[in-house]
């Protein structure tokens, strides 16, 4: 076959297989050439997950009649001038309006506030139809029908209806984040409607409220209440956006968004850098949330990498990802204790939903078993028919540990054996914080723990009783709040394992008889090929012939502790850590398996003087608002939110 130049149609289809490649495509190009038009309202009707119908409205500067057929045409564009690497609005390669009209019925209405009347082109099949005048407002509308009607085999990819017209929202949201100052709606026949009403106008500069503002109304109004707001440059690379506290994080990465000049990216690079800055925070299957606006020079970014323009090419990659670890990082330390308010609200609507409304309190219903099958079991009316003796009208009487019914008792009662704090395997340091406290008083062991006034004011309070053997419920000047003893304990161990790793080696106990763990042979080669940074734990390990390890020494922070399991869960981690990821990520995984394993169980009881010991300690740990697998530590529920419950607010 002879050589010979592809014909427009065709070579139009070819560049559609790179820029189109769903209908949400066509959306955000047309999204994105209505926000280049200066719109500030731009709304978008699809009809069979825009396989049928999609069409743009927006109220922008519109085009001339005599550009319309340029508009369609290939390799024009109003956009660019000379230079490629000068990219500052969103479009750019002309590329996108004759795409779509090599395989749909394009119809393109549009009229600038100069113009008279509007106009209007048709292209079909490649073949184009107009301008011929028509009736329309200042702006443009463009229809696209009928996509890929001209190459079936694409059709045939397409998902259904409900998925390609979640892709379409999921890319408008995308969009709009990042300008809050446009409203923008989607309707259609085959959704529920949406509208984002703008949260500023145009012209001013956008505020961080404006901001957060917008991007709740993307995210869920929940955002907002657990957002960290970031803000920082260097060397010209801005960094602005919010992420979520920890334990705000999702089980997929729909919830991260990222921008770069305004230009909405998925660059792996941006969104490593994310997940990294999270690394400690949140468990491995668990993601970050996130928005973070990238600015730099575009001189120093390439957007031209891709058709879609989703991946970019820093000239200085190393910088942007310390930037956005490092001032993640930060904002994380500088939250300080902060749990999700989400796990409160969360326990609030449990309460609500399976609260009593007044009127179905009566007497009658004392006697019924349990009526709800909901997943709040220890429900009022079940609790007082346990205590046999209770009558609603009887006189009330004064409760007493003694009268109680065995189920209602106090869990600190005398005939438990008093643990053995060592024993425990709780931490040295907490140790010390301890014995600032007076001594145990028989007080201690009561339903309600005696605390000095003055620990009300601390942001965690005052211990008053343990529940369930693993909860703190402890009590502040205008809330509750409930700890998981565990949770809590092991950030702490964590967090003082990882500053013992920057200063100096941990204080280790000698173990009377060394312990001999057997292992499979690459595992002993493994863990005792990093005996020397074990060490720095106080975790002394050597060589006992093939197949297994002596363990002389464990860190005394930890206590007691199956030290058979701990090596095998470390000679784990070393597998999975050791050449992947560097030393650093390794020994924080180290770190987190140790504290795993020296961590106050669930089910041990606590003094009084332990539980607020904790409670300062976590105040005084940054990050211990969410355990080390991104869970909340504590929950806390405002004294408002329990009269709210009780229906007296
Ligand atoms: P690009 O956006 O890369 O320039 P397109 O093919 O998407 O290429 O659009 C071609 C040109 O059509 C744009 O440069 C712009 O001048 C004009 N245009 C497209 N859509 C609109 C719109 N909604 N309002 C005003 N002008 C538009
Ligand atoms: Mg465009």
């Amino acid at each position: 076959m002879s050589i010979r130049l592809l014909s427009e149609t065709i070579i139009n289809q070819i560049a559609a297989g790179e820029v189109i490649e769903r209908p949400a495509s066509v959306v955000k190009e047309l999204v994105e050439n209505a926000i280049d038009a200066g719109a500030t309202r731009i709304e978008v009707v699809t009809a069979g997950g825009g396989k049928n119908l999609i069409r743009v409205t927006d109220n922008g500067g519109g085009i001339p009649a005599d550009e319309l057929t340029l508009a369609v045409s290939r390799h024009c564009t109003s956009k660019l001038t000379d230079d490629v690497h000068d990219i500052r609005a969103l479009g750019f390669r002309g590329e996108a309006l004759p795409s779509i009209g090599s395989v749909a019925r394009l119809s393109i209405k549009s009229r600038t506030a100069e113009a008279d009347s509007g106009y209007e082109v048709v292209v079909r099949g490649g073949y184009l139809e107009g301008p011929r005048p028509t009736a329309i407002n200042r702006g443009t509308i463009v229809e696209v029908s009928d996509l890929f009607y001209a190459t079936p085999a694409r059709l045939k990819f397409m998902k259904t209806d409900r998925a390609e017209s979640t892709a379409i929202t999921e890319v408008i949201k995308r969009i709009a984040i990042s300008f809050p100052q446009i409203r923008f709606s989607i309707a259609g026949t085959d959704r529920s409607p949406l509208e984002l009403p703008a949260t500023c106008s145009t012209g001013e500069t956008v505020s961080e409220a404006a901001m957060l503002e917008r991007i709740s109304q993307v995210l869920g109004t929940d955002f907002s209440g657990n957002a960290l707001a970031l803000d920082s440059e260097r060397e010209g690379v801005r960094l602005t956006g919010f992420t979520a506290i920890p334990s705000f994080n999702r089980a997929n990465s729909l919830h991260q968004f990222a921008y770069i000049n305004g230009r909405p990216v998925r660059d792996k690079q941006v969104f490593g850098a994310l997940r990294g800055a999270y690394s400690d925070v949140i468990a491995r299957d668990r993601h970050p949330v996130g928005v973070l606006f990238l600015q730099l020079d575009p001189s120093h970014v390439d957007v031209n990498v891709h058709p879609a323009k989703a991946d970019v090419r820093f000239r200085d990659p190393g910088l942007v990802r310390g930037l956005i670890v490092g001032t993640i990082r930060h904002a994380l330390a500088q939250s300080g204790i902060r749990p999700a308010t989400s796990g409160a609200e969360a326990m609030l609507k449990a309460f609500q939903a399976q609260g009593f409304e007044s009127k179905d309190f009566s007497a009658s219903q004392f006697d019924m078993p349990q009526r709800s099958s909901g997943s709040f079991t220890s429900s009022p009316a079940r609790n007082w028919q346990s205590a046999s003796n209770y009558r609603p009208d009887a006189p009330r009487q004064e409760w007493s540990p003694q009268t109680a019914h065995p189920a209602q008792r106090p869990l600190h009662l005398d005939n438990q054996p008093a643990p053995r704090y060592e024993q425990a395997g709780f931490g040295e340091a907490m140790q010390a914080t301890i014995s600032q406290f007076t001594a145990p008083s028989a007080d201690s062991r009561a339903a309600e723990i005696e605390a000095p006034v003055e620990l009300l004011r601390a942001p965690l309070g005052a211990a008053r009783a343990q529940i369930h053997a693993n909860y703190i419920v402890a009590q502040t000047e205008d809330s509750l709040v409930i700890v998981d003893q565990h949770a809590a304990h092991e950030r702490l161990v964590y967090e003082a394992l990882k500053t013992a790793l920057e200063a100096k080696p941990m204080a280790a106990q000698m173990l009377l008889i060394p312990e001999i763990v057997d292992l499979p042979e690459e595992d002993a080669e493994r863990v005792v090929s990093h005996a020397e940074t074990l060490e720095r734990f106080g975790l002394s390990v050597e060589r006992f012939g093939p197949g297994a390890v002596a363990v002389r020494e464990t860190p005394s922070m930890l206590g007691e502790m199956d030290v058979q399991q701990l090596i095998r869960d470390l000679a784990d981690e070393i597998a999975e850590h050791d050449t992947a990821n560097g030393l650093k990520d390794m020994l924080n995984h180290v770190a987190a398996t140790m504290a795993c394993h020296g961590s106050v169980r669930s089910g041990r009881r606590m003094k009084g003087e332990e539980m607020n010991a904790l409670l300062r300690q976590m105040e005084a740990t940054p990050g211990s608002g969410t355990c080390n697998h991104g869970r909340p530590t504590y929950i806390e529920l405002k004294l408002s939110d329990i009269e709210r419950l009780f229906g007296r607010r």
